[in-house]
């Protein structure tokens, strides 16, 4: 799609129009930002916008080109993805992706102007293939673009990231959420509040999920959460043991509770409603964080986000959410 039609992200698309449009874009981008939130999407309008020449600083998302980009099969545009090599084995882009990238960047155009290398998840590289990759970003040949895509940029290592002109994407406001599920899946404006308020900032939320679902299992995790007894080590393990297998569950719990505990800080500071994930219980929200101290919330905030970085790194899931809950518990005693 063109950069015109990216809903939410204004900020980085106007970044890399006027860089493009000056002869002034980088040879090496890193796009960073949350999961699903426009982040690939732009790289491959950026990749249009190099090839197309029909639109000034953007692309007109008809021509040839346009359209076999947006098919995946332009011979001068590349996205490399992570591969689970073996059943049930966790994704990662291999040594010999990055090989195969080495290879082409070097040749001509086969059709564009230029080249362009999308690396997707590029946090998921091996370390050998991210240290191959090193000797690409030092001198990118003249004629290509290497665009790494990731939502953990602290998972590369220093010596890609300080190769890289990183652009950030911010998550989605509700009403970009709003307007994707009217406008690209043709949902009402009722359906898509709805959704949109439970997004958090994601696309990838509401999409993998009907509203209804997200709506019950906000129910479920609200009903979990108050089981939990942050001074009871055993409540701990009843809400953790909920979620042994379900590993997609535990993240998605641990989001819940990260929203809910941005809702208790921003009512703590300001108590206004229209801030809140779940201002339909502003008045549970309104209570606790009467209850609770600032600084206690803060540091939840930090334990939080720290055991989601280790979930979403496939570290032992059960291990990770129990030690965050115990932490938090032990907060609140102190
Ligand atoms: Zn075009």
């Amino acid at each position: 799609m063109p950069f015109s039609d990216i809903i939410g992200q204004e900020r980085a698309v106007e970044i890399l129009r006027r860089e493009l449009s000056h002869g002034r874009a980088s040879h090496a981008y890193l796009f960073s930002g949350m999961e699903c939130i426009g982040k690939k999407q732009t790289a491959l309008a950026f990749a249009m916008a190099v090839q197309c020449g029909q639109v000034p600083g953007d692309s007109c998302g008809e021509c040839l080109s346009c359209r076999k980009i947006r098919q995946g099969i332009h011979p001068d545009v590349r996205l490399y993805v992570p591969e689970a090599r073996t059943k049930g084995a966790t994704e990662k882009i291999y040594i010999d992706q990055v090989r195969e990238l080495q290879a082409t960047i070097f040749l001509r155009a086969m059709e564009g102007k230029k080249k362009i290398f999308i690396i997707d998840d590029a946090d998921r590289m091996m370390d050998h293939a991210a240290n191959a990759l090193l000797k690409t970003l030092e001198e990118p040949p003249p004629d290509s673009f290497l665009i790494l895509v990731t939502a953990f940029p602290d998972l590369l290592p220093l010596t890609v990231l300080s190769r890289c002109r990183v652009v950030r994407f911010k998550p989605l406001s509700s009403s970009a959420v709003e307007e994707i599920l009217v406008l690209k899946r043709g949902l009402s404006a009722e359906q898509a509040g709805t959704m949109a308020r439970y997004s958090q900032g994601s696309l990838g939320r509401v999409l993998n999920a009907e509203a209804g679902d997200l709506v019950s299992q906000r129910d479920r995790f609200m009903e979990l959460r108050q089981r939990w007894d942050p001074g009871s080590v055993g409540s701990v393990f009843e809400v953790s043991g909920g979620f042994e297998k379900k590993t997609n569950e535990a993240i998605d719990f641990m989001e819940f509770l990260v929203t809910w505990n941005r809702d208790l800080i921003a009512m703590k500071l300001t108590g206004d409603k229209g801030m809140l994930t779940h201002a339909d219980n502003a008045p549970d929200l309104a209570g606790e964080s009467g209850r609770k101290d600032l600084t206690d919330l803060l540091n939840h905030a930090d334990i939080l986000e720290e055991a989601l970085r280790r979930l979403r790194m496939n570290i032992n899931q059960r291990l990770a959410l129990e030690a965050a809950l115990i932490r938090m518990g032990n907060e609140a005693a102190v």
